[in-house]
């Protein structure tokens, strides 16, 4: 099971709405993110504002 302690989550800078997984100040799948970060447990929630998930942060994560 993954340890998601060390886990947030924040904007991509190319897209908004759009949402990489951030381990050690950097997204898993490389893409540059916004500052802000949010907690890990907010991954896959959506709402009004149609956010969408990084499948490659996803995949890394499994893995
Ligand atoms: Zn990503």
């Amino acid at each position: 099971m993954t340890k998601i302690d060390n886990l947030n989550i924040a904007e991509g800078v190319e897209a908004i709405w759009v949402y990489h997984i951030i381990k050690n100040d950097k997204s898993l799948c490389g893409h540059k993110t916004l500052d802000k970060k949010l907690p890990f447990t907010l991954w896959g929630k959506r709402t009004h504002n149609n956010e969408k998930y990084c499948k490659e942060c996803e995949y890394r994560l499994e893995k």
